[in-house]
């Protein structure tokens, strides 16, 4: 069965709070949703968040290279099994504008059409999107089937009431870990997460993300204070430009690192192994250029005894929650798991499925074929601010 149509969206997603780290606030997310197709009518959807803070990209960048890519020529096949759609999605390759010696200027653009691809090939072969790992060589070692998966939270930075309000709900909805944003301009983050782990108490597993604001220089001593509240792990603390300084810092750090900004494509994973950066990887489907490459970046980390999470940007859509809940129900050894915030994060949802984690982050694995989740028309149409349609045939 051959692709007739892909049509990409940019939308902006309304949010129900401002959300605030070290690189960026928002109270929406302007997002790109892919519409894929199939000769026989099936329809199939993707989504990609561009951050140009992260991989350097814009909605309106990917929609260009999305309007300049020869689709026609590389999208041409008619794949009969998951074997032959793997091919077809590596047969994509968007024409990017500019150099990308990190592999990762349109990565999300990529995640929107595979996931559109992948979505649309499962409901005709009648199977799930997490039946992919299975059938994908390069993930064989990290390939596990699970009925049920665990999320965790996150606190942003707020006002302290606001912080203690978060933790206690959090503690209250049986969360086993949470994720703790630090390094915002004149936070006292000590205090902060002396607060946190109490509201929290003694049993959540905390960690910290401080989204590059940290110097490697001075990086010993601005962890050093946070250390007595027991943090399980601190993500990206510098700028991916101080990675190599990172790195001679590291061995010298009591807890365990995490990349993010600077784990964007296997480029990066390779010289963060080398180099010997981190021990965990951040891997986020629409940072890392989608399904498959992220399932080559897990198996990467795993080769190198390194850990992986399973990340999500704030402003995801059902289509990437339920593509999340796809890829973490088929990986084995996820370290820790974010996304499926629905409900709690969206003003209103764009899927009529509301698949947002229950109590204690407890979600189901989606069993449906394809994606699981379908787009409401009206929401999408309120959404949308630019649309182009490829007809392929
Ligand atoms: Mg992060």
């Amino acid at each position: 069965m051959r692709i007739a149509e892909l049509t990409c969206y940019i939308v902006r997603v309304p949010l129900r709070r401002v959300i605030r780290h070290a690189s960026a606030t928002r109270c929406e997310s302007t997002n790109l949703l892919v519409r894929c197709r199939l000769a026989n009518g099936i329809e199939g959807w993707g989504e990609g968040v561009p951050r140009d803070y992260v991989t350097g990209e814009t909605p309106e960048g990917a929609l260009d290279q999305f309007g300049q890519t020869p689709l026609e020529r590389q999208l041409c096949a008619s794949p009969t099994r998951w074997s032959e759609v793997i091919e077809l999605c590596g047969a994509f390759q968007p024409s990017v504008p500019c150099d990308d010696p990190r592999g990762c200027r349109s990565n999300s653009l990529r995640c929107a059409v595979e996931l559109a691809i992948l979505d649309a090939y499962g409901r005709l072969f009648a199977e799930p999107i997490s039946t992919v790992t299975r059938h994908f060589p390069p993930a064989r070692s990290i390939s596990h089937e699970r009925r049920e998966v665990r999320y965790s939270t996150t606190i942003t930075a707020e006002s302290a009431f606001a912080e203690c309000r978060s933790a206690l709900k959090m503690r209250c909805y049986g969360f086993q870990q949470c994720k703790v944003k630090v390094g915002l301009a004149g936070a006292d983050d000590a205090r902060r997460l002396r607060r946190i782990r109490l509201c929290l108490g003694s049993r959540v597993d905390i960690r910290i993300d401080a989204n590059e604001s940290w110097h490697a220089d001075k990086l010993a001593a601005a962890v050093e204070p946070l250390l007595r509240y027991r943090i399980s792990c601190l993500e990206q603390p510098v700028p991916h430009a101080e990675l190599d300084s990172l790195a001679e810092v590291r061995t010298r750090l009591a807890v365990p690192i995490m990349l993010d900004e600077s784990l964007t494509s296997m480029a990066d994973a390779q010289r963060a192994t080398a180099v010997r950066a981190c021990d965990l990887f951040n891997i986020r489907l629409s940072k890392c250029g989608g399904f498959l490459n992220s399932l080559r970046l897990a198996a990467e980390a795993s080769a190198h005894g390194l850990g992986y999470q399973l990340g999500c940007h704030p402003g995801e859509t059902g289509i990437l929650s339920a593509a999340g809940r796809h890829w973490a129900t088929s990986v084995s050894n996820i370290r820790y798991l974010e996304g499926s915030y629905d409900r709690h994060v969206l003003r209103e949802l764009l899927t009529n499925e509301d698949i947002t984690f229950a109590y204690g982050g407890r979600a189901p694995a989606l069993e449906s074929p394809g994606s699981g989740v379908h787009v409401n028309p009206e929401v999408l149409a309120r959404w949308t601010i630019r649309e182009l349609k490829r007809p392929l045939a």
